[in-house]
């Protein structure tokens, strides 16, 4: 069998958004499925809407994900001879022609078609030009396009889809359709198909918007005399009223780099993105990398579009409730060494990091995250709920100050009371912490309850969190003893 060999071509005219990624994963997960080799290809022919800032991006966010190449990146502006070798190719075979037709002549027939109510298509006008005539209007200086010759053929053109199955349509139904632009400049359909022919690619994986354009490309791949690659095409992505994602009408949260600021596993992330239109045909929603590459097959891939389930009015959707759940199981669940050094980048980028908590405060440092990983949904709320555990300075938040948790005067004495107990204690378990606080509240005559929830949002600013009495141990006496003295200062909610 021959090497499967896949692409991944962006524009890079903006962002990597989420439609981008999952083109990206779908052809890496297919090309480390077969053994074959994932080539990034920069499609910058564009060199209007083309930027560095986009190229830069788009490679940052793949490598977040953790997509790799094994070849590339290409960029298409460098094979620019390729492209005009092929047109030259296909004028000479006598698969493409001259068109002298100018911008006004094709308007005035465009509008003609429009009024009299038929579907404009070029009248191929140029399309059989004699030798004479073409050096004639060279000879004036008339500027020319070159168009693909589409074969007069009965029968249907067509190629097999893996994802939609047998695409046809009549010959007649396509247009002789520009290849090179009157500038000299090869258009996106041949410098793609002349690339992909060069990077001999065996299976194209891409998004459903470009199908109209595979059927002219069949006729390219036939016109070069080069074999037809496999196509499956994706469904698009939508939104819960059914409009095509995009930055502009629905924000950040459709760029991969919004994943990775706000504190996403890339995994995580990469599994939430391969069930955006495609399942194994069942519920199952957790994959693991080896599980996915072993998984994945094109023919399971939807033909319905992708529901990406964010309603922007709504705030409790940060994103798809499933991107969130995707990612809190895997950071409840994975290895506590890798979470480590996942919320090593964070603790350093807020400036909390200590290298202690590599070598003797190891254990401690794993131990703490083991601890209070349950109830977190991303890697930034380590640094933001979490931050009680890595540094004095942390807010209290606004919640337990609603719910009025330190409202009893009394508490203004009976936590420094217990601080002094705990200060004095011989033995600072997680029995005896818990017995001293309890033995406290027996002696006030109050209510447990009142003592633990104020320490609770005394130690940690946070209204919920782990078993209280761990909380203690973790915090260990010092911070412990320091925080409920604390509490005689105003709190302030963040
Ligand atoms: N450059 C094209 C795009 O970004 C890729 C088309 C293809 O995959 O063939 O949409």
């Amino acid at each position: 069998m021959t090497e499967t060999r896949l692409r991944f071509p962006p524009s890079p005219t903006g962002y990597l958004h989420i439609g981008g990624a999952r083109t990206a994963l779908y052809n890496w997960l297919y090309a480390r499925q077969t053994g074959g080799k994932l080539i990034l290809r920069i499609e910058d022919t564009d060199v209007g809407r083309s930027t560095q800032e986009s190229i830069q991006g788009i490679l940052e966010g793949l490598e977040w994900l953790g997509i790799d190449f094994d070849e590339g990146p290409y960029f298409q502006t460098d094979f620019e001879s390729d492209h005009i070798a092929a047109a030259n190719r296909l004028l000479v075979q006598g698969n493409a022609y001259k068109c002298f037709c100018t911008k006004e002549e094709l308007d005035a027939k465009r509008e003609a078609a429009s009024a009299a109510k038929t579907v404009f298509g070029y009248d191929r006008t140029c399309r059989n030009l004699s030798a004479d005539q073409i050096a004639e209007k060279e000879a004036a200086g008339m500027p020319s396009v070159i168009r693909f010759k589409v074969p007069e053929r009965s029968g249907l053109l067509g190629y097999d889809d893996k994802v939609f199955g047998r695409i046809e349509c009549a010959y007649s139904e396509i247009d002789d359709f520009v290849i090179v632009r009157s500038n000299g400049k090869p258009l996106y359909l041949l410098c793609n198909v002349v690339d992909d022919i060069r990077d001999r690619i065996t299976h194209i994986i891409r998004g459903q918007d470009h199908m109209t354009n595979t059927l002219k490309q069949v006729l390219l791949y036939e016109a070069l005399n080069a074999p037809l690659p496999v196509f499956g095409h994706m469904p698009l992505t939508l939104d819960t009223k059914k409009a095509k994602i995009s930055k502009r009408s629905h924000g950040e949260i459709v760029a991969v780099q919004f994943y990775r600021d706000n504190g996403f596993i890339p995994w995580a992330f990469n599994n939430f993105l391969a069930l955006l239109g495609w399942s194994a045909g069942n519920d199952r929603e957790i994959f693991s990398r080896e599980e996915l590459i072993r998984d994945f097959s094109l023919e399971r891939i939807n033909k319905s579009s992708a529901i990406f389930n964010y309603r922007k009015d709504d705030p409790k959707f940060f994103t798809d409730p499933k991107a969130m759940h995707i990612n809190e199981h895997y950071l409840r669940t994975m290895g506590i060494a890798e979470l480590g050094q996942m919320i090593e980048k964070e603790l350093v980028a807020e400036n909390l990091w200590d290298e202690e908590y590599a070598a003797g405060k190891k254990d401690w440092y794993l131990g703490t995250l083991a601890l209070i990983r349950d109830r977190f949904h991303t890697l930034k709320d380590f640094t933001t709920l979490g931050r009680a555990y890595f540094a004095d300075d942390f807010t209290v938040d606004a919640k337990p100050l609603e719910k009025n948790v330190l409202k009893h005067p009394g508490l203004q004495e009976w936590l420094p009371e217990l601080a002094d107990r705990y200060e004095r204690c011989t033995d600072f378990t997680l029995e005896e912490t818990e017995k001293i606080a309890r033995d406290l509240a027996d002696e006030l005559e109050i209510k447990p309850g009142i003592i633990i929830n104020a320490m609770r949002t005394v130690l940690t600013g946070q209204l919920a969190g782990p078993s209280m009495f761990d909380i203690v141990l973790t915090l260990g006496r010092d911070r412990v003893v320091r925080r409920l003295r604390g509490v005689k200062k105003p709190f302030q909610s963040s």
